[in-house]
């Protein structure tokens, strides 16, 4: 769908609100309690948060990447754990049935995850295939009309909450590569399939992973997406492409509303006689991270639109996830410097936020892996330019 003007204008301006008046009071409370409260899940999913990028046609908002990352900007400004019990819901979650899935797939699940009845996952990394993601060794073998499912996925966010698992696991155990990988939808609660105790994480509480394990679990051959074998990589990637903006958006969010706090601290706190706004090294750190935050946004935006337009968006898409996720970091830094002992103590905001923002760096690609895409395809570009 596409916003007119002054409904996506509206739509931003309720999601404000709510962050304003709903989340950033929520926040110390959410850090301490490591959970949620069911109050505030509930109005999320009144809000549609659940659904934003699910086609109408199954419930969802069908936002548009523009349309998500105006809304992510904002929900961004909250703790990073707000975003990530719907995130999974609007992207990784939910991309694979939405790209790839068959008419079937997402007609009995996308309603269900778009109305944040149904929480989904992403179960792509395991305890010795992270970065290289093609290596999947969880394996699902054909047996019948269904196929058996064994291995271990690790760090998958919302696992302990999630009905449904986006899970990809090798096919084909004699391809090596990527090629012999497909994903499946895999509903809970089926025999063979766990769930660990949530990781004890450095920030983002609130926000939970763990493990999932496979032991000879079986799923129908419905649950394989799309219904084609050895195209899962490929899904895995058509999903993380819009994970990486949508992630891009989130750090974009977070980093203005540290600016914000950076500056009203700035401008409060005096030493020798004066507001430490008024100290010029540290306004070199207001200038370098607001000129920062705004090169992101214009990033994300830009991006986002070619994507719309239909523009394949690999590369930009990992510039953005890269640039913003570093920059965020860059940002908490500074205002923990700027907050001088305050940054440091957990009373103040500063020093969660710096706890938060450090994750960004590494989901969802970490930035050498993105570093690697946006490098290859330079190369390749200049191949192409001088016919070698
Ligand atoms: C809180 C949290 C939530 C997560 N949620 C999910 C989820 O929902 N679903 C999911 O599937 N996964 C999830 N992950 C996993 C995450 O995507 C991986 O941790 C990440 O991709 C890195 O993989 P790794 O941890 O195995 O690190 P490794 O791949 O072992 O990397 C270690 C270091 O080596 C570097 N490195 C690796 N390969 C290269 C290379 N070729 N060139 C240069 N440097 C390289 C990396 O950049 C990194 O610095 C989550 C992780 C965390 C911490």
């Amino acid at each position: 769908m596409t916003l007119d003007l002054e409904t996506r204008e509206q739509l931003v301006a309720t999601i404000r609100r709510f962050v304003d008046e709903r989340l950033l009071p929520a926040e110390a409370e959410v850090a301490e309690s490591d959970s949620i409260p069911d109050l505030i899940v509930e109005e999320m999913k009144e809000l549609g948060l659940f659904g934003l990028s699910i086609p109408e046609e199954f419930g969802g908002l069908g936002l548009t990447m523009s349309e998500e990352a105006a809304l992510i900007f904002e929900i961004g400004r909250a703790a990073p754990a707000f975003r990530s019990l719907f995130a999974t819901n609007v992207g990784i979650g939910s991309q694979g049935l939405v790209i790839d899935g068959t008419p079937e797939q997402k007609a009995q699940y996308l309603p269900r995850i778009a109305s944040g009845e149904l929480i989904g996952s992403f179960a792509l990394t395991e305890p010795d295939v992270g970065s290289d993601a093609g290596a999947v060794r969880t394996t699902a073998l054909r047996d019948g009309d269904s196929y058996i499912l064994n291995g271990t996925k690790r760090y998958i966010t919302n696992a302990p909450l999630a009905g449904l698992f986006t899970v990809m696991a090798r096919t084909d155990p004699a391809q090596k590569g990527a090629q012999g990988v497909s994903a499946f939808a895999v509903e809970a609660g089926l025999p063979g399939l766990s769930t660990g105790r949530p990781e004890k994480k450095m920030g983002q509480q609130g926000a939970h992973v763990c493990d999932v394990i496979f032991e000879n679990c079986r799923v129908p051959a419905s649950a394989l997406i799309g219904g084609v074998e050895g195209v899962g990589f490929k899904t895995a990637m058509k999903v993380l492409d819009k994970g990486r903006l949508h992630i891009a958006a989130a750090c974009v969010g977070l980093a203005e509303r540290i600016i914000d706090d950076m500056m009203d601290y700035a401008v409060t706190r005096k030493q020798f006689g004066k507001p430490i706004a008024d100290f010029q090294m540290l306004q070199v750190m207001f200038a370098d991270s607001r000129a920062e935050a705004y090169a992101a946004r214009a990033m994300v935006e830009d991006a986002a639109r070619r994507r719309d337009a239909g523009e394949s968006v690999v590369t930009l898409a990992s510039c953005a996830k890269m640039f913003a996720s570093e920059m965020v970091g860059r940002v908490a830094d500074r205002n923990v410097q700027v907050h001088g002992g305050a940054g440091y103590i957990r009373e103040y905001r500063a020093e969660q936020l710096f706890r938060d923002a450090r994750l960004f760096r590494i989901y969802e690609g970490t930035t050498q892996i993105q570093q690697g895409i946006i490098a290859r395809t330079m190369a390749a570009e200049a191949r192409a330019r001088l016919g070698l």
